[in-house]
């Protein structure tokens, strides 16, 4: 059996970046990543918006607030330094609803706190930065330093790195067994590995893992799906940058908005409807009856309890997967927009969003939990891919203060 310092279980972005700030601090540390999947990049780091959110959304002293600005300028940094592409769009936030303008001045407080740079513009600036788009009460928030990255590129030049630098990698390899007397872990193919420190990176399965390891026993994740349309180039619709609406400030989720990525290609997106599966990407697939029936119950049970007005929210979304329902939400935003101008697209990711199951609340920030010489990422939402560089410092450095 083979013993390394440091073990990870997960390739996507966050156990990526672990690794990247582990063998920083120490080119001699042994790092082993285990990746259940035969590549990178498969789940929430391989199927997202890519934008690199500036820090606008986040309440005053949460760990999102804290890491968020900081990991979007190392990621820029990192992409430049690598050439990888990254495109300083911009984006404008902007009230669809009665009630949304007064979410405005929160938005500029929180990003102004977290050290984004933001602006209220009024409605013939809006019209100047995006001719297409329309505010309900005429203002709008800019944040003209939100980016768009290609995170395949970042994730490959991860691992390229991470491999020059002597951190193994073993893809088809998922976690199985725990065993923390032994700081032992067992893989699908019985192979049995030892840790120094174990961080649990799983992504969708990190809630299964900590349970493992007798983690985290008051959550679970709950797969909220998020299905993109693209826009036809032939509506002649025209968008500069990113165009997000006010969002329900109570849940942790951004709403239908525009995305335009690397190659110009524009897509409106995503729904936050529940998935049966963490990875039910697609109709019936990736579903298990029992996770199925959990997950509806508590489903059921934040319905009815309607904490964080959870009813209103999923009364709006509910339905969103049909393109007329969809489209009426995203025709908030730029009116133009008609049925005919949207294609569906094969672009749908799965949000592992946490819900603590005594509270029936969802968990609004980051969350890491620790056993003995086991770290726990368990709600490595949006924006846990801009956060990463950042959030892996944090997570380490808390290690080095017991
Ligand atoms: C629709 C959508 C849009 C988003 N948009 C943005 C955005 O614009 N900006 C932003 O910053 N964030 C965004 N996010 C969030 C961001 O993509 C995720 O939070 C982030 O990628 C999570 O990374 P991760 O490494 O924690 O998880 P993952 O990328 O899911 O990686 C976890 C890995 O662990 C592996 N694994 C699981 N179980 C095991 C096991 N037993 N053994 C070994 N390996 C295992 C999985 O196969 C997976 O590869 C979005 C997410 C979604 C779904």
């Amino acid at each position: 059996m083979k013993t390394y310092d440091f073990v990870i279980i997960g390739a996507g972005i966050t156990g990526l970046s672990l690794a990247r700030q582990l063998i920083r601090k120490d080119s001699q540390s042994s790092i082993l990543v285990l990746e259940k999947e035969p590549r990178f990049g498969l789940h929430g780091s391989g199927r997202n918006s890519g934008v690199l959110h500036s820090g606008v959304y986040y309440e005053e002293n949460s760990l999102k607030a804290r890491v968020c600005g900081a990991g979007a300028k190392e990621l820029a940094c990192y992409c430049d330094e690598n050439n990888l592409p990254i495109a300083r769009m911009g984006k404008v936030i902007v009230p669809v609803r009665e009630g949304d303008d007064a979410q405005i001045d929160i938005l500029h407080q929180r990003a102004t706190h977290n050290g984004a740079n933001v602006a209220i513009v009024d409605s013939q600036q809006l019209r100047e930065i995006e001719p297409e788009v329309v505010s309900l009460s005429g203002r709008a928030l800019h944040s003209p330093d939100t980016a768009v990255i290609d995170p395949l590129a970042v994730l490959t030049q991860l691992v390229h790195d991470l491999l020059k630098k002597g951190v193994e990698i073993q893809f088809d390899c998922a976690v199985t067994v725990a065993d923390l007397e032994s700081s032992t872990i067992i893989d699908n193919r019985g192979n049995r590995v030892g840790y120094g420190h174990l961080f649990n990176a799983a992504g969708q399965c990190s809630d299964h893992i900590a349970r493992l390891f007798g983690v985290g026993n008051k959550y679970m994740l709950l797969p909220i799906k998020g299905i993109y349309f693209s826009l036809d180039k032939k509506s002649g619709i025209q968008l500069n940058g990113l165009v997000y609406p006010v969002p329900d400030l109570a849940v942790p989720f951004l709403g239908v908005h525009s995305v335009k990525t690397i190659q110009g290609s524009i897509y409106l997106g995503p729904t936050a409807i529940p998935a049966f599966g963490s990875e039910n990407y697609k109709g019936m697939t990736g579903i298990k009856i029992d996770d199925a029936i959990r997950i509806t119950f508590q489903l059921i049970q934040l319905y009815l309890r309607n904490n964080q007005g959870f009813r209103k929210f999923t009364n709006e979304e509910a339905g969103r997967f049909l393109k007329r329902r969809f489209v009426k939400a995203a025709g908030l935003l730029i009116p133009k927009l008609k049925v005919e101008h949207l294609q569906p697209s094969e672009k749908v990711g799965i949000r592992a969003q946490l819900l603590n199951k005594e509270s029936h609340e969802l968990v609004m920030d980051f969350l890491v939990e620790q056993k003995g010489n086991t770290s726990h990422i368990l709600n490595a939402v949006s924006p846990a891919f801009t956060s990463s560089f950042a959030f892996a410092r944090h997570v380490v450095q808390k290690l080095t203060e017991g």
